[in-house]
């Protein structure tokens, strides 16, 4: 642990803000960002995504984690958004982020949502499949209304954290599949045809969590195949590529990502060297980095409760659990933590780390190597900044946290925490036929 994150009471500081305070003043569970990190993360992709030959945008993944204070940031940084659904779309209005740098992603979008979209003056729409791409189309002439669009494709590249997969899932529901080209050909044609939609380029994502940089050498090269087809055979220019994000992050020991420099990198120098190959002509390139511009910089502040000894474990129960965290849960994923009140101790105790949820499979940390943890001590989870406010849920009728910013000793809440009257709001007995 990084010494100057020290108070010399030897309690974890947190953007120049003591943990123990946040926890005493805004309770626990508690998400905590290091608002100076997401801010070094942005300016880093900024610096380091740009290539003399094309333009670049870096558009990030509003899923990972989204609130008006995360939009300010990255409006402030020159970030363009990606939204998945009416809410982060409506997000996004309500914050007034530019609406030429919002894309609209997803494999569903309901027409509600694409005409609020349009509404909106949502600048892109990538466009998952043939079936939408004519929805669209149609919308867009009623409304009489201009819109642009890349088409999503499925490259046949599939990575997941250590691995990646060539001709992985060809049946993803994500995108046109790389094979079929006469589906890819005839989006092109019935967009070039219409007076309203404006075929911009392509979009592929591949996955998350990845490590290994070959998977984009791969999903680049195939990309640039399809474009020298098109541009050759079809007389097509392609505008843009976007190559969706999946960066990896550090959760635990494990973990040893690139960093952003070496990610923009590999990504710009694959690109221009694959252009220049080939022949291809490209306006400007795109990535849609979510969890490595937001995971390293949240943790997740609990109060220890109660401890209990079965035959082989010690359990050690925090005040929230797969509520505020469901990765653990939902993908087996592992997480640091430590004891953000006594960081000085030597760490000579193996606990579990449970939830208070009504789920065995309640339990954040499994064999957390920790000081002797007593009742109300303060645990904090590391790299939970990215999929765990977003995918918090009420299960158990539990409140979600509330979200601190901290930064220069300054901490601000940005959500705040539900009550249990918030959560009842919605109760009725209105009648539906009246
Ligand atoms: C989830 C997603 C991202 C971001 O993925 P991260 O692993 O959070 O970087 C980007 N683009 C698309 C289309 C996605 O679905």
């Amino acid at each position: 642990m990084d010494q100057n994150r020290l108070e010399k009471d030897n309690v974890l500081r947190i953007g120049g803000v003591s943990s123990t305070e946040l926890a005493k003043i805004c309770g626990t569970p508690l998400y905590v960002y290091d608002e100076a990190l997401i801010e070094d993360k942005l300016k880093s992709y900024q610096t380091h995504f740009k290539s003399n030959l094309f333009d670049t945008e870096i558009i990030y993944a509003s899923k990972a984690f989204s609130c008006g204070a995360m939009l300010r940031l990255l409006k402030n940084n020159g970030f363009s958004l990606d939204v998945v659904s009416g809410g982060e779309l409506y997000l996004a209005e309500s914050e007034g982020f530019p609406m030429e740098r919002v894309y609209f992603h997803g494999n569903n979008k309901i027409s509600e949502e694409l005409e609020m979209a349009l509404n909106y003056g949502c600048k892109t729409i990538v466009v998952d499949h043939l079936m939408e791409c004519d929805r669209l189309i149609s919308l867009a002439e009623r409304k009489k209304k201009e819109v642009h669009a890349i088409i999503r494709i499925n490259p046949g590249v599939t990575a997941h954290t250590h691995k990646y997969i060539i001709t992985g899932d060809m049946d993803s529901k994500f995108g046109v599949s790389i094979q079929s080209e006469e589906t890819i050909l005839g989006m092109i044609i019935r967009m070039k045809a219409s007076k309203y939609v404006i075929f911009d380029g392509f979009h592929a994502h591949i996955g998350s969590q990845i490590f290994d940089l070959r998977a984009y050498d791969t999903l680049i090269e195939r990309m640039m195949k399809l474009f020298k087809k098109l541009q050759e055979m079809h007389k097509i220019e392609i505008g843009c590529l976007n190559l969706g994000g999946g960066f990896g992050v550090r959760y635990t020991d494990q973990d040893q990502p690139k960093t952003v420099k070496d990610v923009c990198e590999n990504l710009i120098g694959k690109c221009e060297s694959e252009m220049a190959e080939k022949g291809i002509r490209l306006k400007k390139l795109m990535i849609e980095p979510g969890r490595s511009v937001i995971a390293e910089a949240g943790c997740t502040l609990y109060k220890v409760g109660d401890l209990k000894e079965t035959p082989n474990r010690s359990y050690l129960f925090v005040d929230g659990g797969m509520t505020d965290n469901i990765r653990v849960a939902l993908y087996e994923a592992k997480y640091d933590c430590d004891l953000a009140n006594k960081m000085d101790q030597v760490r000579n105790r193996k606990y579990t780390i449970a939830g208070k949820c009504c789920e065995s499979g309640d339990i954040l940390i499994e064999n957390a190597m920790l000081p002797e943890v007593k009742a109300n001590d303060l645990i904090v989870v590391y790299g939970t900044g990215a999929y765990g406010y977003s995918m918090a849920s009420n299960y158990n009728r539990m409140n979600k946290p509330a979200v601190v910013f901290a930064k220069d000793g300054k901490a601000h809440i940005v959500i705040k925490r539900e009550s249990y009257s918030d959560q009842l709001r919605f109760e009725t007995d209105e009648e539906v036929f009246a």
